[in-house]
């Protein structure tokens, strides 16, 4: 059986990985259309911060380890069309210029997606990155030990945008974040939290915008210099923009059924519309568990499901992909948060009725002073006020109690409801926690407040 994965970065890879445990014998082509295989983004803030330290490291696969593998690695080559009935793709090699067709039996499509490049004036000007993928990283790397930037402006609050603040922050240039919402990270987490991580963003010297947007990049010879929005002008000799992903999809028009959004319709075993065509990751969409419905929630995790999910039915086993909660992490300074599932800012606007509870607390017993290790915990939980049904969970702390949103995860896919977190049976030891979980301690504050 011959497979032809398109894209290594992280749904190629699982694609790859699964081939090689369900059918080693398998033939596989798998195709990179830039120079370096299996780039992943998420590990670049590590880099550009130089904790890990060289670009190359921010990888899973290497070609040596492909080779090992039998994996028939080609890089710099583009897959540029498909013919679905003949089973047949379109390769391009980039190096030689050379074109040519591959058959295939089953074809597994990670293409990904693109960031969106802004449409307004000065979208031209030397000086404007973006923050995905291996060039960008190198370009930016360069850019944070360039003394000839002082001011950087970022377009967009969401992850990648505040991993771009701080990297630069730190770099100690005076960064200006903008964003046309109300609130940084409104997607992610509700009020108590985005209130304090602007706070926190501002107390390192990040000039926070909001409820604005981009609306002219202004230069000198040719170069960026300002961004100027509706409500002020900004000091930029670097701009990055981090205002969303368009999915890398173009080129699949009227091969297989797309959304209006242009994302890659697949059913719950990761099958376009076309028998042998799977397709994962952030060129598609995924199941939400909350609402059971088709969501776009661009993050690896999802990629890597995908991928494993893809090569597993393209092999007849018919497993459907779990519905996923929107699991995700960070940090912003010294706080860390995660979050899952349904926020209450936002639950309306998707037609969900939700209610919740916030506490907080303590990582450690009170007892135990913050010098040694204790830091205050804030964490929300969100449910179905009529069945109590667990929806959704966001936690903030110095410490690090970002597993816990794993759990609600779980609780939210395994429809478990507020009384089962209540009284769980959750460790305790002085030196890692408190007699009660804060998971236990939300949930039984969430059942006091709806006697
Ligand atoms: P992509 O990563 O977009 O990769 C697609 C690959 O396919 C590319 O290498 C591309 O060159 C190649 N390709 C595309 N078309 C073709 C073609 N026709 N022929 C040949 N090759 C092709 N997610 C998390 O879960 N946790 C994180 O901490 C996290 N941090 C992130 C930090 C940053 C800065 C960024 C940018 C993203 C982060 N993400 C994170 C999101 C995560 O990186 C993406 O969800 C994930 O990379 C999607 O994987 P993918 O395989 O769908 O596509």
């Amino acid at each position: 059986m011959k497979f032809i994965v398109v894209g290594s970065s992280h749904g190629g890879y699982e694609a790859v990985r699964q081939i090689l445990m369900s059918k080693p014998d398998a033939d596989i082509q798998w195709y990179e259309k830039t120079n370096f295989i299996s780039f992943l983004s998420c590990g670049m803030q590590t880099y550009l911060e130089g904790i890990a330290k060289h670009v190359n490291s921010i990888s899973y696969a290497t070609p040596e380890w492909a080779k090992k593998h039998g994996v028939h690695v080609f890089i710099q080559q583009e897959i540029t069309k498909i013919d679905p009935k003949a089973h047949k793709v379109h390769v391009v090699d980039h190096k030689t210029g050379k074109e040519r067709d591959e058959s295939y039996d089953k074809l597994i499509l990670s293409c990904g997606a693109d960031p969106n490049k802004l449409p307004v004036p000065g979208s031209n000007l030397k000086g404007i990155y973006a923050m995905r993928g291996r060039d960008w990283a190198i370009k930016l790397k360069e850019a944070t030990v360039n003394p000839a930037i002082k001011n950087v402006a970022i377009i967009g609050g969401g992850y990648i945008g505040i991993e771009a603040a701080e990297v630069f922050a730190k770099a100690g240039m005076h960064v200006t974040l903008i964003d046309r919402n109300k609130r940084l990270l409104g997607n992610y987490l509700d009020h108590e939290y985005t209130g304090m991580l602007t706070d926190e963003m501002e107390t390192h010297n990040v000039n926070v915008q909001m409820e604005q947007s981009a609306a002219k990049f202004i230069g000198k010879n040719g170069h960026v210099t300002a961004v100027k929005s509706e409500m002020g002008t900004y000091p930029a000799d670097l701009v990055i923009e981090s205002a969303g992903i368009k999915p890398n999809t173009k080129w699949l028009k009227g091969v297989v059924d797309l959304t209006p959004r242009g994302l890659v319709k697949v059913d719950d075993y990761m099958q376009t519309s076309q028998p042998d065509i799977y397709c994962v990751g952030d060129a598609t969409t995924v199941r939400y568990a909350p609402t059971g419905k088709t969501a776009r929630i661009a993050l690896a995790t999802n990629a890597r499901r995908g991928g494993r999910f893809a090569v597993m039915n393209a092999l007849g086993a018919h497993k459907k992909v779990p519905a996923v909660s929107g699991s995700s992490a960070l940090h912003v300074f010294s706080y860390q948060f995660a979050s899952t599932g349904v926020k209450q800012d936002s639950a309306a606007h998707f037609g969900i009725n939700a209610k919740s509870t916030f506490v907080v607390d303590t990582y450690r017993p009170k007892f135990v002073p913050n010098k040694a290790g204790n830091a205050k915990v804030y964490f929300k939980l969100t449910y179905d006020p009529q069945t109590m049904r667990v929806l959704g969970g966001q936690v903030m702390s110095k410490m690090n109690e970002t597993g816990d949103i794993n759990v609600i995860s779980l609780a939210i896919q395994q429809h478990l409801t507020v009384m089962d977190l209540a009284y769980c049976d959750f460790f305790f030891q002085p030196g890692f926690d408190r007699p009660w979980n804060i998971l236990n301690v939300v949930a039984q504050k969430a059942l006091r407040e709806n006697n």
